[in-house]
């Protein structure tokens, strides 16, 4: 009798009320499983299909064995916090304090997320770029927040900042930016950067800057991390991924950067969030970055290379390539092939990947108001054997 009641009062329970109701499976999961089921190459997802450095391997072996499978510190291990530390004199010629200033994450999503629970309150306005990287929106809107969404300007994705300048409310807490950025390819020049520090000189505007691509820029740019810039530092929280510099996307390990003040409040939501990140993997990054420092430097050949033969193969093709300046993506504009003209981004990214056998992700997904483009991502971190393979089918269409 007990029991029958207890199960008619869980049957009449009321759930509580979605706090997402926007959300559903993000985009990358969606397509990827679309491409296993029908065994499609997959350029969806971002993720390299080769291994990172044997040695780092090793690394990572030799802690796992070598009992470090423990609690890591709280902030990160100090070895693996100097050497970003370390990276960030030598390439931004910025010094950081490495006890106060630098926390390791379980990936940039974490960061990301930890930096806005910091600061971002009930009522908050966070400015972000269109397309934006999905997991900033429901990051703010679970912190009480709103996203205002500016659109970049095609066809270079470019900040226009004069409509930044007349977005910014007294509400506004945050802009959110994201250079080289994800999915365009866009990089930010100096001059954003003069630009973004006239704007927030003289305000309490924080900077959330998104850098997980920094190391792959292309023809000879230099990244423009807001670490470079004393009065964009001092209210930036900058935020990196092992996974994209060392092809190690499924580690989920990456760090913030932020001055002391900002630091000290995420490391309040960091503790509570996931306490502290993976411990052999962030001795073996340190051990291996102390020992080849230059592997990062040779990421944007690296990179380039494989835009570079991507772009060559597509020659043949009915696509028009967009140009991509840093990360390990490409645009894709489908507009002229005739048969497919009519079908939205969507459409036509789930065509591809059950008819053509090969898989993208739709852009306009990562707008709140997408304009009229016929545009998709694809992923060249592959090996040459993937693209040649993937290429093949796609100039066939
Ligand atoms: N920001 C951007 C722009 C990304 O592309 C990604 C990665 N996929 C992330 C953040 C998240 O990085 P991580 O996998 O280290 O959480
Ligand atoms: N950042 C990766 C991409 O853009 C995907 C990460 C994820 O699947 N959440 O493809």
């Amino acid at each position: 009798m007990a029991l029958c009641q207890s199960l008619e009062a869980l049957i009449s329970m009321r759930y509580p009320e979605t706090k997402l109701p926007k959300v559903t499976t993000t985009i990358f999961t969606e397509m990827s499983q679309l491409a296993a089921d029908h065994n499609a190459i997959n350029l969806s997802q971002g993720y390299p299909d080769f291994e990172g450095p044997k040695a780092l391997l090793d690394r990572v072996t030799y802690y796992l064995n070598s009992g470090y499978n423990q609690y890591a510190p709280m902030a990160g291990v100090p070895a693996l916090r100097k050497v970003i530390a370390d990276k960030i004199a030598r390439l931004y010629d910025r010094h950081v304090n490495v006890d106060t200033e630098v926390t390791i994450t379980s990936g940039a999503t974490e960061a990301l997320f930890a930096a806005i629970a910091a600061v971002v309150t009930a009522g908050d306005e966070v400015i972000v770029f269109d397309p934006a990287y999905d997991s900033y929106e429901p990051a703010i809107e679970m912190n009480g927040g709103r996203a205002v969404h500016l659109p970049l300007n095609a066809p270079h994705f470019s900040i226009d900042w004069s409509a930044v300048r007349q977005a910014i409310t007294t509400r506004t807490r945050m802009i959110i930016l994201n250079s080289p950025h994800n999915p365009t390819g866009a990089v930010l020049s100096s001059d954003d950067l003069d630009q973004l520090t006239e704007l927030v000189t003289g305000t309490d505007l924080i900077l959330l800057s998104d850098e997980v691509y920094e190391h792959i820029c292309f023809d000879g740019a230099q990244h423009q991390s807001l670490l470079r810039r004393p009065e964009l530092a001092v209210r930036s929280f900058v935020v990196s991924s092992f996974g994209k510099s060392l092809h190690t996307t499924g580690w989920k390990v990456g760090y913030c950067v932020a001055p002391p003040p900002l630091s000290c409040e995420f490391r309040k939501v960091h503790q509570y969030l996931t306490f502290c990140t993976v411990h052999p993997i962030q001795l073996a990054l340190a051990d291996f970055l102390n020992g080849c420092p230059e592997f990062c430097l040779e990421l944007p050949l690296f990179y380039q290379q494989k835009r570079d033969y991507f772009c060559e193969l597509m020659t043949s093709s009915q696509f028009t390539l967009k140009p991509s300046s840093g990360t390990y993506f490409q645009l894709l504009d489908y507009s002229a092939l005739g048969q497919h003209q009519n079908k939205t981004d969507v459409e036509f990214s789930r065509w591809l990947t059950t008819e053509a056998g090969v898989a993208a992700i739709p852009i306009s997904v990562f707008y709140e108001n997408s304009p009229d483009q016929k545009l998709i991502r694809m992923c060249f971190a592959k090996s040459n054997d993937t693209l040649q393979e993937a290429c093949g089918k796609l100039c066939q269409i």
